[in-house]
């Protein structure tokens, strides 16, 4: 079993940088977690201390029953994937892939059968005598998770894996790890700072800021349910509108307030804004730019939720159109059909699905439904 325990997990580096504070996480054997945030939040670190190529400061790591905080990397049956591949560069693509196995006293004719085997599975068959630096950068990448596969470990740990290679070859490669992952089931732990792989290759999500853990979930959960302004705004692309705003009654309905704009909130909305005393408060409501449309459009019984909108720019994005607007000097981007007809210079009639809003804390950014 390749399960993970986190357990109040510290990192303090010398010159008392607190990297990462009471990380806790019960990672299942299988799964596929990736660790995710913005430059500096921690999460390399994090993976350096499973790896065990970074002592932890204080908590317990485990992987299965075992504890493991003073366990060597190289007796934890895990297998790491760095973000510049780390291959040796005077080495053949078929030595960069045994070395490690070699080190180990593993024989050669089973050597030989695993290396076989990766190279199957990663089609670099054909790419077996030639040096890294002969290699495109796609290729250098599949050698290093080749490195990682041959090992046949437990748990495999990937470091931004494919922050060096372009935009198209991305995007392939994250299907191929997807794909990798069902095969070889095994647990994967993925750090990227990219919401959109941490969206389309998770089982599930561990968003990370400043060190500690905000949110745990999986990505459709965590997209729909964003537990404050920084989950909000970090997941999902183009990210969330947020609008400072009042809350308000007016004959029993109550209604969001900004700008001189009024907007009516669906009824389980205005229950809990009730309920949990924001009437008459300042508060920050989110709107994902899907749910913001260009037109008069009666949506869930609420037509008066409409708001003239300047057009700044609109951008199309081969399928869809966002558009760049402004009302009264709040900034907002809306994502719409490609057969829109606004143009930069127009004034939209802008209609919110308000059942779609969340609504903040001013004070805290916590999301309160
Ligand atoms: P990035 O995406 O930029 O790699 P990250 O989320 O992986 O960022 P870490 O590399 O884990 O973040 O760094 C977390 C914090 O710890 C940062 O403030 C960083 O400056 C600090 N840090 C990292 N390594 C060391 C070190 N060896 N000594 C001191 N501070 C460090």
């Amino acid at each position: 079993m390749a399960n993970l325990s986190l357990k109040h997990i510290y990192k303090t580096y010398a010159g008392n940088v607190t990297a990462v504070k009471d990380f806790n996480l019960e990672i299942e054997d299988k799964e596929f977690i990736i660790l995710v945030g913005p430059s500096g939040c921690g999460k390399t670190t994090t993976l350096r201390m499973i790896a065990g190529l970074e002592e932890i400061t204080s908590g317990e790591l485990l992987i299965g029953d075992r504890l493991v905080n003073d366990v060597a990397p190289k007796d934890r049956d895990i297998a790491m994937v760095f973000q510049n591949y780390a291959l040796y560069p005077h080495m053949s693509v078929y030595d960069n892939m045994s070395f490690g196995l070699k080190l180990r006293k593993i024989s050669k004719a089973e050597i030989d059968r695993r290396v076989k085997d990766a190279a199957k599975i990663l089609d670099i068959e054909h790419l077996m005598d030639r040096k890294p630096k002969a290699l495109s950068g796609g290729q250098r990448q599949r050698v290093a998770i080749g490195r990682a596969i041959v090992r046949e470990p437990k748990v495999f740990l990937m470091d931004e894996p494919l922050s060096n290679l372009d935009a198209k070859l991305r995007v392939q490669m994250r299907t191929e790890i997807s794909k990798l992952h069902k095969r070889l089931a095994t647990t994967f732990v993925y750090v990227t700072h990219d919401q959109t792989e941490a969206m389309t290759m998770g089982t599930r999500i561990v968003v990370m800021k400043d060190g500690l853990v905000q949110q745990v979930g999986s990505p459709q959960f965590i997209y729909n349910y964003p537990v404050n302004i920084f989950v909000a705004g970090f997941i999902g692309s183009p990210q969330m509108n947020f609008i400072e705003s009042r809350a308000m009654e007016k004959v029993g309905r109550v209604f969001i307030e900004f700008k001189g704009f009024i907007l009516p909130l669906s009824h389980d909305r205005a229950q809990v804004v009730k309920e949990k005393g924001y009437v008459g408060k300042d508060i920050v409501i989110g709107i994902r730019p899907e749910d913001l449309y260009d037109d008069e459009i009666f949506l869930n019984g609420h037509p008066e939720c409409i708001i003239n909108a300047g057009v700044d720019v609109t951008e199309l994005i081969g399928s869809e159109t966002y558009l760049y607007l402004n009302i009264s000097g709040v900034e907002l981007t809306a994502r719409v059909g490609a057969q829109s007809k606004a143009k930069p210079g127009d004034v939209i009639s802008l209609s919110f699905d308000m059942s779609m809003v969340h609504i903040f804390d001013k004070e805290t950014g916590q999301n309160i439904f």
